[in-house]
């Protein structure tokens, strides 16, 4: 105990540091010396636990305080007791950061131990497209149909038929290898028999051939969770190929591919669309409704507004993965000419041009001006 390093110093914060920066700094660590990332380095696995025995207690609202009052040496009478094992299956901790099955821990690269003898099966990718409604709100339960190697069901995943068991290679004698010599050196490769597994199929299952795994399409489950945007990956354990004569399964890593919205246009949580406005509004100004993702709301134009003004509406983006609340919605205002007006309209409009003329506020050209207005007799036969 007396090597042990302060808590605040493992994670490099401060005493006064917040739960969100001490998450932050161990987030970090984690990351850095993750034995993923480190295979067979001793030190790096140490730092890891050293991190998550200081975050087990930092980020505990209880065990905090009490660590900040005795520090090591807690009483035993309300004291903590650090268990090592606790910290043994790396996927739970990373997963806890994100309340949910522990979804994105492959951003964290998050460990697995391989367990069995055999083969273990590959990891497959997929890339999955996603409406845009549906990445914003998120899907409980999405599924998928995808097409990978499974054990087979006949044969239980042995490859051999029913009442028979493999055979130990009579060639390697089950060691998977054979010795070649070249010259003077000895040297061993891979069973040319058994291919290395050391185990020879004699009556091979007649539904898999003897391969043990067969294609299938099959419905995988999962939760896409909102916010999610182009090029995550959600890694799905044991849901790739199955393994081999008792080998576990690959990963499935779901890849999203956000398709695109005709009106709105995403920039990380912010939302970006085109708001038309009529002209008048945007003179006289006034209160605009605005359909947003959650709804019915409003954006008041203020008087004498450009045509290309930009009006953010707070918090109507998409929700934010890891944080909270929402991004916002940027409306690019444009203006709308109308194109069909009656009569009258038209009329109005010519007025209102008219006058502008005549305060200098429109162009005074005699030629643009007969354009618009026409002549006398076109005006009255129009109005009739
Ligand atoms: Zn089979
Ligand atoms: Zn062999």
């Amino acid at each position: 105990m007396s090597a042990k390093r302060d808590y605040y110093e493992v994670l490099g914060v401060g005493r006064e540091a917040s739960l969100d920066e001490i998450k932050k700094a161990y987030r970090k660590l984690a990351m850095q010396h993750h034995p993923d990332q480190n295979p067979g380095n001793k030190g790096a696995e140490e730092k890891f636990k050293e991190a998550a025995e200081a975050y087990a207690v930092l980020s505990d609202a209880e065990k905090r305080p009490h660590y900040d009052q005795f520090g090591f040496d807690a009483p035993s009478q309300g004291g903590f007791q650090f268990d090592p094992n606790q910290f043994t299956d790396f996927q739970d901790i990373f997963g806890s950061f994100f309340g949910g099955g522990g979804i994105f821990g492959d951003l964290f690269g998050s460990g697995r131990r391989r367990s069995g003898s055999g083969e273990q099966g590959s990891d497959l990718q997929y890339t999955l497209k996603v409406p845009f409604k549906e990445a914003v709100f998120g899907v409980e339960v999405k599924e998928v149909e995808i097409p990978r190697l499974e054990a087979c069901g006949t044969c239980r995943g042995s490859g051999c038929a029913e009442g028979t068991s493999p055979l130990t290679c009579p060639q390697c004698r089950g060691n998977g290898q054979v010795a070649m010599r070249q010259g003077f050196l000895q040297m061993y490769v891979s069973c040319p028999r058994c291919a290395g597994r050391g185990k020879v199929i004699q009556s091979p299952c007649p539904s898999c051939r003897g391969e043990a795994r067969i294609h299938r399409r099959t419905k995988v489950k999962f939760r896409i969770p909102a916010g999610v945007d182009r090029g995550q990956r959600l890694r799905l354990e044991g849901e790739g190929e199955a393994g081999r004569s008792g080998g576990g399964s690959g990963d499935l890593f779901i890849v999203f591919d956000i398709e695109q919205d005709p009106l709105y246009e995403r920039e990380g949580f912010d939302l970006h669309r085109r708001l038309e406005v009529p002209w008048p509004i945007l003179v006289l100004g006034g209160e605009l409704p605005v359909e947003t993702l959650y709804g019915q709301d409003s954006i008041r134009i203020a008087a004498g507004t450009a045509g290309d003004k930009v009006v953010k509406l707070p918090n109507a983006g998409v929700t934010r993965l890891r944080g909270s609340g929402r991004g916002d919605l940027y409306l690019h205002l444009r203006v709308a000419v109308p194109t069909r007006l009656s009569s009258e309209q038209e009329d109005l409009v010519r007025e209102l041009l008219q006058t502008m003329r005549q305060d200098g506020q429109a162009p005074e050209h005699e030629g643009f001006l007969a354009k618009v207005f026409g002549s006398e007799k076109n005006k009255k036969k129009k109005k009739r």
